[in-house]
């Protein structure tokens, strides 16, 4: 089956173009004669509608070039006469007067009538509405222009369809023609044409096999045409209003045979370019937009899993490394464990001893034995809870955060490190707020941060004479954060290293390993808090660390 796709409005395409300049024709003579020459008003009246293919395509055309070409402001008004799908003339009494209220004490400057029903209307009614107005009469056919009803405000311009003609130059490419199916619907307008064109293609009768279609709806129609043996063609004229009563306002029928069908040589009009067609550039770049951005997002969630891992890693080296440091720290403890131990063990053999004695008496003494009995059962708790907190403090524990009091965490350090203080000969003071410091953290890691602080503050007073070598930890509020501070009077830090201590490796002490605030460093951040070192106005220096409260602000 061949298709024919020859639009006998194909003429149409230049009359945007022709109906434009008229307009500014028409324009220009009305400047001279209006008072209010810098505002224009123009009416469109449609024939069926104003989305009907391909009608709106030369009225948009039109409007476009109008506001091309003129010099004023202008302001289009768009009707359609609907009466014209039906014919009734009671709907057209009616739109008369509708078109007459909304133009009351300001006619329209110029009409641009679209179509033949619209310029049938026009030239019936023309003494009702708008007679001084000048008219263009456009996108219709010579044969529905009444020229002797045509007064001298009116301006046609119009095309001859020769279907004659038309149907023989395609018998003329497409010889094998043998039925040819004419598609065209069923309002007025429409009824006028399916006469015209029996008419004149009635001396093709003998050559070809013509089909009609008016008086089918559109979807049987459709169904129709698609079963049509080979050798045959359709000819699409228009389908505004179909057998069944209902108007159509595409084309889509039209485009949905192949182009593939076509002979070679055809050129195809009216065909809404596809969106690949219409826009490529902007389709490509966002495409190439897209793919770029598709990209970054890919490195970036690449960077960010390699950032997650490398992340997982040094936290897991950091509690390595902390437990390492640990060790060290314990070691600094030996000598005061050492001594915190031997005195309860000492003193469970002095009691032992006396309780030996007393059991060797004739009479021995029960309660004397059971008050003993006590103490070495209190001496023997000390000695398990020394080993128990060491223990806890060398213990590989993964690093978790929980809800504790800082004051505590304080408390329970300061008393682990008495011992220490005895041994080392300095003074342990330790000052912690009434109310308590809820925070969120891992108390073996914080407990190791202010073990640090404190030995380096007994390394830092090592020159420190007896009665000055006091090191004291306390806490505070401040607004949202808990702050713990451990201050000692030692040596100072020289200003321009208070930045460089918590940099891993530095250290100034011949056997130092540089890691401890490194790694003090460390746990405060992971605690999301923040750790500083001053020095103190009269010797000495104090480490501040602030972290955040929990259940504030
Ligand atoms: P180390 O104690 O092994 O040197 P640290 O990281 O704990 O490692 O300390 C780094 C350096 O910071 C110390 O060597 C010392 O110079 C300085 N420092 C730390 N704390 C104090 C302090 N309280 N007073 C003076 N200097 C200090």
């Amino acid at each position: 089956m061949r298709s024919l796709m020859a639009l006998s409005f194909l003429s149409f395409l230049a009359w945007a173009v022709v109906a434009s300049l008229a307009i500014a024709i028409l324009l220009g003579m009305s400047a001279s004669g209006h008072a209010d020459g810098d505002h224009k008003r123009v009416m469109i009246l449609h024939s069926v509608g104003r989305e009907f293919r391909p009608w709106n395509v030369y009225a948009k055309d039109i409007r476009a070039e109008l506001d091309r070409q003129t010099r004023w402001p202008i302001d289009v008004q768009e009707h359609s006469l609907v009466a014209a799908r039906s014919g009734d003339p009671r709907a057209e009494e009616l739109f008369v007067e509708y078109i007459k209220a909304l133009y009351v004490g300001a006619p329209p400057d110029l009409i641009v009538s679209i179509g033949a029903p619209s310029a049938a209307f026009f030239q019936r009614r023309r003494k009702d509405l708008f007679p001084t107005t000048p008219i263009v009469f456009t996108v219709l056919e010579d044969r529905r222009v009444q020229y002797s009803n045509l007064t001298e405000n009116d301006t046609v311009v119009s095309a001859r369809n020769d279907f004659r003609f038309l149907f023989e130059s395609y018998l003329g490419i497409a010889p094998d023609t043998k039925i040819i199916a004419i598609i065209n619907g069923n309002s007025p307008n429409e009824q006028f044409w399916q006469g015209e064109l029996r008419r004149e293609l009635k001396p093709l009768e003998d050559r070809i096999e013509i089909r009609w279609y008016d008086k089918l709806s559109y979807e049987d129609t459709l169904k129709q045409t698609a079963s049509l043996p080979p050798h045959s063609a359709i000819f699409w004229y228009q389908m505004v209003v179909d057998a069944a009563g209902v108007a159509h306002e595409g084309d889509r029928a039209r485009w949905s045979i192949s182009e593939s069908r076509l002979s070679p040589d055809s050129t195809i009009y009216f065909r809404e370019p596809t969106a690949w067609e219409q826009y490529s550039w902007q389709i490509a770049s966002i495409v190439a937009v897209i793919l770029i951005q598709a990209g970054l997002i890919s490195v970036l969630l690449r960077e960010h899993r390699r950032r997650q891992l490398a992340e997982v890693q040094a936290r897991q080296r950091m509690a390595e490394l902390a437990h390492v440091n640990r060790f060290s720290t314990a070691g600094e403890l030996t000598a005061s464990i050492a001594h915190e131990i031997n005195q309860p063990l000492g003193s469970i053999m002095t009691n032992a001893e006396t309780a030996n004695a007393i059991l060797k008496s004739p009479t021995p003494d029960i309660a004397e034995l059971k008050d003993i009995v006590n103490d070495i059962l209190l001496d023997d708790r000390r000695a398990a809870e020394v080993i128990r907190r060491m223990r806890s403090l060398l213990k590989k524990a993964p690093f978790e955060l929980k809800n504790i009091d800082l004051n505590d965490l304080v408390r329970e350090t300061v008393e682990f490190l008495s011992s220490l203080a005895v041994g080392r000969k300095f003074e342990l003071v330790s000052l912690t707020t009434q109310n308590a410091l809820p925070i969120l953290g891992d108390r073996i890691q914080l407990q190791q941060v202010i073990l640090n602080l404190v030995v380096n503050g007994i390394d830092a007073m090592r020159d420190t004479p007896g009665e000055n070598r006091i090191i004291s930890v306390r806490t505070s509020r401040v607004e949202n954060s808990a702050q713990l501070s451990v201050s000692d009077r030692g040596s100072g830090i020289p200003e321009d290293k208070l930045e460089k201590v918590f940099a891993p490796f530095f250290t100034s002490k011949a056997e130092g390993m540089g890691m401890g605030l490194s790694i003090a460093h460390t746990i405060i951040e992971a605690h999301h808090g923040l750790i500083s070192a001053k020095n103190r106005d009269h010797g000495g220096a104090t480490f501040r660390i602030k972290l955040p409260l929990v259940g504030v602000g």
